[in-house]
């Protein structure tokens, strides 16, 4: 079995940080990836918040991906299916093979997050979406409708408008999350918002037809026509894989970190936006992938005396 000082399950920006900071620092590393949660960088249209840096998610992924591999840092694109203690070190199941490692980094990011509505399900990848940038395409010329209020939804609503598409997008609230320096954007571009509304139902024959709108306030529904729906509401903590290992999370399963990105247990620590952090963005994400290196360094050292 291979065993390495540090493996890292994630390759997002707080992985990959991760990674090129652990190879650095000397030690024995692999990153893992997988598309199942893909990192949500990788999916973003635009970035313009990541200092010295403006391009998409992916290019941006990438560079930082390479970098790391250029450093020693080992990449593998294998999903992590176990991880367990033996004997004092982790244990690592992939699809394809089981590794040992005296320290992990857990930056697996977070998956999106369903409405939970007739039609989600029953319509996904027939007019139901929750990527922009993979589906958007699809619908140029066509009416969409972008479900949130956060930066995702206010990216994707600007991304699908820029692409051609006829966009609508539809809040919960009357008021957006996003940024201010999106939000304007989305105004410039006139795009339509439907406020404090939810979607109920999403209907159609073969592919989507229409959504049934409830507005929370007057309590009316309304029925609008559309050719697609992409539903932008968030992520969920993709951290399931560290139940074995008796890692705590918080009551909406992110991990629990301290300053130092450690865990309570022991050769452990996370980064990027699997942790209960305050503040879910790349260049945060970033800086616990370089504390998690740092620290998972130290422990290693004692370790090997
Ligand atoms: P988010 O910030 O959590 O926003 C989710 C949005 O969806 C909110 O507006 C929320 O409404 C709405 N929502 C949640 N559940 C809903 C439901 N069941 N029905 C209808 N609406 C619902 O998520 P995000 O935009 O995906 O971003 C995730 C994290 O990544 C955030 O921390 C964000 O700042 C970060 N991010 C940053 C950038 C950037 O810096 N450019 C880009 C993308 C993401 P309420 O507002 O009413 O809660």
């Amino acid at each position: 079995m291979e065993e390495y000082d540090v493996i890292i399950v994630g390759a997002g920006p707080a992985g990959t940080t991760a990674a090129l900071y652990a190879a650095r620092y000397g030690l024995k590393v692999a990153f893992f990836d997988t598309v199942d949660p893909i990192s949500q960088l990788s999916l973003a249209p635009k970035v313009e918040n990541y200092p010295g840096f403006e391009g998409t998610g992916f290019e941006l992924l990438e560079k930082m991906k390479n970098q790391a591999i250029k450093f020693g840092a080992e990449y593998k694109f294998e999903k992590v299916l176990k991880l367990r203690k033996e004997n004092g070190k982790f244990i690592v199941m992939t699809e394809n093979d089981t590794y040992r490692a005296i320290a992990l980094i857990i930056a697996t990011g977070g998956k999106h997050r369903e409405l939970g509505v007739e039609g989600e399900k029953e319509f996904l990848g027939r007019g139901v979406s929750y990527c922009a940038t993979c589906d958007g395409h699809f619908f140029k010329g066509k009416k969409v409708l972008v479900v949130g209020g956060g930066n995702s939804a206010v990216e994707d609503a600007i991304y699908l408008k820029d692409l051609g598409c006829d966009v609508i997008l539809v809040h919960r609230r009357d008021e957006l999350r996003a940024e201010k320096a999106l939000q304007n954007e989305l105004f410039k571009r006139n795009i339509p918002i439907i406020w404090n509304s939810l979607v109920r139902k999403i209907e159609g024959s073969v592919r989507v037809e229409r959504v049934v709108l409830l507005n929370r306030i007057t309590n009316e529904e309304t029925v609008l026509d559309v050719d697609g729906v992409f539903i932008s509401v968030g992520i969920r903590p993709a951290t399931d894989i560290v139940m074995d290992l008796g890692v705590e999370r918080d009551s909406a399963g992110y991990i629990k970190v301290d300053k130092k990105q450690r865990t309570n247990v022991e050769g452990v620590f996370a980064a990027g936006d699997c942790c209960d952090n305050p503040l879910k963005q790349i260049v945060t994400a970033c800086g616990d992938g370089a504390v998690a290196a740092a620290s998972a360094y130290e422990f290693v050292k004692m370790m090997k005396g």
